[in-house]
């Protein structure tokens, strides 16, 4: 299993930072689940359109955006998703007065990707 993973962002580094650079990481012979998303290229900017999967491991100490796997054995499940369930921090005073950056915002979506 090969995956990449963003380091956590800060106050004083935000994600557009830290997501220039996302450390990738390989372990052999290691069981886990993956859960993956297809997003219809019209859905582009709300979700990332394509195939898109994460992989967590059974023992949770190893997960990342997968890159690359090769599967041995498992269990497929596939169903349709018909709906996103989106929160806001709506009770965080700090969300109403926020002033964001689109530019840097859009930035930040597109290198942690
Ligand atoms: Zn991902």
């Amino acid at each position: 299993m090969h995956v990449r993973m963003i380091p956590k962002s800060t106050s004083d580094r935000k994600l557009a930072e830290v997501a220039t650079h996302q450390p990738e990481y390989t372990q052999d012979n290691v069981s886990g689940t993956i859960v993956g998303i297809w997003t219809p290229e019209m859905f582009h900017g709300v979700r990332v359109a394509g195939y898109h999967q994460h992989f967590i491991s059974a023992d949770h100490t190893f997960g990342g955006h997968v890159m690359d796997c090769v599967i041995s054995e498992g269990n497929v499940e596939v169903g349709a998703v018909d709906q996103r369930d989106q929160r806001f921090p709506v009770q965080d005073r700090k969300y109403h007065v926020a002033k964001f950056n689109m530019d840097e915002l859009k930035d930040a979506k597109d290198k942690s990707e």
